[in-house]
């Protein structure tokens, strides 16, 4: 059993690198920040309370998202390991999840740290859309699909932005990123769990860098 976290600002490229991880190593993507945008989809409880605080980039209240994943990780597809995507956000969060895996009888193999130049985060974020049928990823300069307003993976023709990925939220999401979510790095440096990969790289030599990470760790 494999358990990562892919840390990293807004736009680092976490989702993308995860899904790879994901299919190549048959470990689950447990992405907070999908599982809630589901939520606010299904309009239930959660989503209803969640959406105007995602809306203004701040943090859903750590109760919330601690519970989601401490259930979500308890189903069977979980089993040969995750790759926690977007979760922790701050320090309260990694101490309960530290708790929540010891619990279960699991333990943290990896943090991997995404490292971008901050002067790229900003363009690489306003320019994402995904495919509304599959999810598949796309930018408007970065990665478009090949045939136009075409999805290169199930040839879905509607395609979606997230409505948090506009210039003023992203601003406020890189701000609760730097005094929230950072100092993440320190407190798993020290636990000795770190692991710095370049995401300054293309998709996939990132991918590969992270390859090599997990085949130190197996
Ligand atoms: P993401 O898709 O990871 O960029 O998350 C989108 C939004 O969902 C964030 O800006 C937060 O409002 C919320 N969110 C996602 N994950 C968390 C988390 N671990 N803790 C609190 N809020 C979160």
């Amino acid at each position: 059993m494999t358990d990562l976290i892919l840390l990293g600002p807004p736009g680092a490229g976490k989702g993308t690198q995860a899904k790879e991880i994901a299919a190549k190593h048959g470990l689950m993507q447990l992405s907070t920040g999908d599982m809630l945008r589901a939520a606010v989809q299904a309009k239930t409880e959660i989503g209803r309370r969640a959406k105007a605080i995602m809306d203004k980039g701040e943090l859903v209240p750590d109760s919330v998202v601690v519970k989601i994943i401490s259930d979500r990780i308890d189903q069977p597809d979980c089993k040969a390991g995750v790759i926690f995507d977007g979760f922790p956000r701050n320090l309260p969060q990694a101490e309960a999840l530290d708790e929540v895996l010891k619990s279960k009888g699991r333990k943290l193999d990896a943090v991997i740290e995404l490292k971008v130049d901050d002067s790229q985060l900003i363009r690489r974020i306003e320019g994402r859309f995904t495919c509304a049928k599959c999810g598949e990823g796309y930018h408007d300069r970065f990665k478009r699909p090949k045939m136009r307003g075409v999805c290169d993976v199930c040839e879905g023709t509607e395609f979606a932005r997230r409505p948090d990925d506009t210039a003023e939220t992203v601003t406020k999401r890189l701000m609760v990123y730097y005094r929230e979510t950072s100092p993440l790095i320190g407190y798993y440096y020290c636990k000795g769990n770190l692991r710095r990969v370049d995401g300054m790289a293309s998709i996939e030599e990132v991918s590969q860098a992270i390859d090599a990470v997990l085949a130190q760790i197996k």
